[in-house]
């Protein structure tokens, strides 16, 4: 058996680092908004480059809280791309501004900038590019069009801790970044959680008042707050894993490596992820375009090698967004990605002989 991701492997290599914290919370009862939270948003702020962190409960509140931040609801438009998680337009919808969709680059999957450029009305407030899969949009082209139109620039980076654009992380290369850290993700806490990072002081301290019921000080609260906030618990976790993160990170890169390598040797007929010269990736998920990708799918889930699809049904075509009036052939890109795209397991601790088997049984597959 090969499993798409293996958390019970990375909990076994750090079961006493982890206990020794959870011990040390329950002795000191410090649950919400402690000491601990304050540590991950300092060292998770620095590690993205970014001036400020504020922890929240998950990548969608992350998301949903940074566009509150700058004041964006009702009327207002959000582009973003059909090519992400559902989350990143939810996140729109609940702060009552409207999704825009639009397509991505056939050989990144990320959003394409001159799409972005045609999408612009005079109602369009924001943009959120996807880092999707762990490798950054082109942020320099978004950021362009951005300044040009005076939109508000949200990174959705989600899947992208660590990541780099011309060397500089996710987390700093818009006006205010969403993660996620969701368990599977590059770093994942033991249930929900997320972060904001931004430069903006008026926007983190927005934000902070905003996780925790719109208080100021306590009992005094100027605006209408959520409870938001990201647990003490999850951030001692995710404080012990940010230590990791970055050989983490590594040994992905290495496995993509040999994913690679493996397939060009072997002349498979399938398309490997495709690196842009600007970024490094950090492959949340190692992504496959194959033909007969069902079938294949099924074929490797006989075999005991579990795959994902992400996503199978682009956001524009999802039920909860009919209201929205697209239809089929609307972003042509994103609907064939949907139809050939497999990803295949990926994480930090899988082996050689285990990309090996992968790859073999591919191989077997098409012969
Ligand atoms: C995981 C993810 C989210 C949502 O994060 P949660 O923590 O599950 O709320 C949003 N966008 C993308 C691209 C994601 O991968």
């Amino acid at each position: 058996m090969i499993p798409f991701v293996d958390l019970k492997l990375q909990y076994k290599n750090l079961k006493s680092e982890l206990e020794e914290e959870i011990q040390s919370i329950f002795e000191r009862a410090t649950f919400i908004l402690g000491d601990d939270l304050e540590k991950l948003e300092k060292d998770f702020a620095e590690f993205s480059g970014a001036k400020y962190g504020i922890g929240v409960a998950s990548g969608t509140s992350a998301l949903e809280t940074s566009l509150r931040a700058f004041g964006i609801g009702p009327g207002d438009e959000v582009i973003t791309v059909a090519n992400s998680y559902i989350a990143t337009a939810l996140a729109v919808s609940w702060v009552g501004a409207k999704p825009v969709f639009v397509d991505v680059d056939p050989r990144y999957y990320t959003m394409d900038p001159e799409e972005l450029e045609k999408a612009i009305t005079s109602k369009t407030r924001a943009v959120i590019p996807v880092h999707l899969y762990g490798q950054p949009a082109d942020m320099s082209a978004i950021n362009k069009i951005a300044l040009e139109y005076n939109l508000v620039v949200l990174e959705d980076a989600c899947q992208a801790h660590g990541a780099r654009y011309k060397g500089q992380r996710a987390g700093s290369l818009g006006d205010i970044a969403a993660f996620s850290f969701y368990p599977s993700k590059n770093l994942g806490s033991y249930g929900d959680g997320g972060m904001v990072t931004t430069n903006s002081r008026r926007a983190a301290e927005f934000i902070r008042m905003l996780r925790n019921y719109g208080e100021i000080e306590k009992y005094n609260h100027i605006i209408i707050g959520h409870n938001h906030c990201l647990d003490n618990l999850q951030a001692a976790m995710l404080s012990v894993k940010l230590n990791y993160l970055e050989s983490w990170n590594e040994q992905r890169r290495r496995n993509a490596a040999l994913y690679n390598n493996m397939f060009k040797l072997w002349k498979l007929p399938v398309v490997t992820p495709k690196v842009a010269d600007y970024s490094k990736h950090v492959y949340h998920l190692y992504v496959i375009l194959a033909n007969k990708r069902d079938e294949l799918r099924a074929y490797l889930g006989k075999r005991g090698i579990q795959t994902g699809i992400h996503y199978p049904i682009p956001i524009h075509l999802q039920k909860a967004y009919s209201f929205l009036g697209y239809t089929k052939g609307d972003f042509p890109v994103t609907e064939k990605l949907s139809e050939g795209i497999l990803s295949l397991p990926m994480f930090p601790e899988l082996t050689q002989d285990q990309i090996y088997e992968v790859v073999s049984a591919i191989k077997e597959f098409y012969s």
